[in-house]
């Protein structure tokens, strides 16, 4: 259970509240929990009831969705320089095009651009 799970969305005083746990004792005997708002008191009946903050949060699927959506314009920018291309081979001293089998730079930008597979990928 994380920190978080305590985060509830309160219906009653419509806060954002936490949730209280309190012990409910039989005796000596724990029987339970009275799962109740820290803000106004307001009761759950059960754990099924209580409207965690975080579970409220359908959204937040369609949230960790758009970073990824921004990661791959970003690598489509740099996916542009021939850098990125399967066709670029770095010697020690130079970088050339095997396909227009000429001098490049890693940073040119070419139409005939393929991207190199994330295999390929050197990670220097
Ligand atoms: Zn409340």
């Amino acid at each position: 259970m994380t920190a978080d799970s305590k985060t509830i969305r309160c219906p009653a005083c419509q806060a954002e509240s936490l949730l209280k746990r309190t012990p409910l004792y039989d005796g000596f005997k724990k029987i339970g929990e009275k799962l109740s708002c820290a803000d106004c008191g307001h009761e759950f009946a059960s754990e099924a009831e209580v409207p965690f903050a975080g579970k409220a949060r359908p959204a937040i699927f369609s949230e960790a969705d758009a970073p990824k959506a921004v990661q791959i314009f970003k690598a489509d920018e740099k996916g542009k320089f021939c850098r990125y291309c399967r066709h670029y081979v770095v010697n020690p001293f130079t970088q050339r095009c095997s396909l227009h089998r000429r001098l490049i730079q890693a940073t040119d930008i070419c139409p005939q651009f393929d991207r190199k597979p994330e295999t390929d990928e050197d990670p220097v």
